[in-house]
């Protein structure tokens, strides 16, 4: 069976300011899609960096076009969210994590935490913006949330965010460091961890800058009692220098990309992922 590595799913690009037309047809094949079955979920390990054992996943979405092929979530999610798509999308991941979750169980793995990404354009929608609300509360014990830092800008996504946060749903802070979200949000936001956007992490075995910002990340999370996770790890010198900086937990394709479901059962029987 041929796997899907990250690397072809960004192929095709049917950028945002296509022709009107072709945008409008785009969104008619999205709204299909979700309901068809043509998006996918797949999950990529975040590893333990102090005992380099996989301990939870990430949901990252992918739709497999009927014509275009593999459409990487750069492609579309942009789309969704300007089209009020992205809160039935969102909804679509969450169901689609908590059974396969069911599925890992069935096949005899612990529980994996799965990580879904939310945006603040689910908040346009009402009434998914609260089934995607109950959704995450009543799977709690499973599910986890992670919002970009540019979103925490906005008014009405802290205050989801503190409903969630008061309903016992953990929040990570996605793509730290890239969208200048104030310190005195982060100081009153309930959120647990920073995630460190791989801008920062690529090279940070050769780019004392990037130690710098990473190092204060690190020591700006542990002042305020979060965790940290840092994406996009490709190379054992930057994990090295990772554990170094007091970095907790990693994803990256030194590990592993994010693959199908079933494959995530290899990497926990297996100890390593993927
Ligand atoms: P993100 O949340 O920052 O996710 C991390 C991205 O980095 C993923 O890209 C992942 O495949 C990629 N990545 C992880 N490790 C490495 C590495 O070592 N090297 C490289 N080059 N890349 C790595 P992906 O899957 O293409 O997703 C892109 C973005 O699309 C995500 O960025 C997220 O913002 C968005 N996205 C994906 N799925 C969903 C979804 O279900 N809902 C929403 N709202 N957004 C989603
Ligand atoms: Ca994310
Ligand atoms: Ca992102
Ligand atoms: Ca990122």
């Amino acid at each position: 069976r041929a796997k899907s590595r990250a690397g072809s799913w960004a192929a095709y690009s049917p950028s945002l300011d296509a022709p009107r037309l072709t945008r409008l047809k785009l969104v008619g094949e999205l709204r299909g899609a979700i309901g068809a079955g043509d998006l996918e979920v797949h999950y990529q390990p975040v590893v333990d960096l102090r005992t380099g054992r996989p301990c939870s996943v990430e949901a990252l979405v992918r739709w497999r076009h009927p014509v275009r092929g593999r459409v990487g979530p750069e492609q579309f999610i942009g789309l969704a969210e300007q089209s009020r798509l992205i809160g039935p999308l969102t909804l679509w991941v969450i169901d689609e994590a908590v059974r396969q979750s069911l599925a890992w169980r069935e096949a005899g793995l612990p529980r994996i935490p799965v990580a879904v990404n939310w945006s603040i354009h689910c908040l346009r929608d009402p009434g998914a913006a609260d089934a995607i609300h109950r959704r995450l509360v009543a799977h709690r014990d499973l599910l986890t949330v992670e919002v970009t830092e540019s979103a925490l800008a906005d008014d009405d996504a802290r205050d989801a965010l503190q409903v969630l946060a008061a309903e016992g749903v953990s929040c990570a802070i996605d793509d730290f460091g890239t969208g200048y979200a104030s310190l005195a949000h982060l100081r009153r936001l309930p959120v647990d961890r920073l995630k460190v956007d791989k801008l920062f992490v690529e090279h940070l075995a050769e780019e004392r800058k990037d130690r710098a910002i990473v190092r204060s990340v690190v020591d700006l999370a542990h002042a305020l009692g979060l965790e940290v996770t840092a994406e996009g790890v490709e190379s054992e010198a930057v994990a090295a220098e990772l554990r170094l900086l007091g970095v907790g937990a990693a994803q990256g394709h030194l590990w592993s990309p994010a693959v199908e479901g079933e494959e995530i059962t290899g990497a926990w029987a297996g100890g390593t992922a993927a």
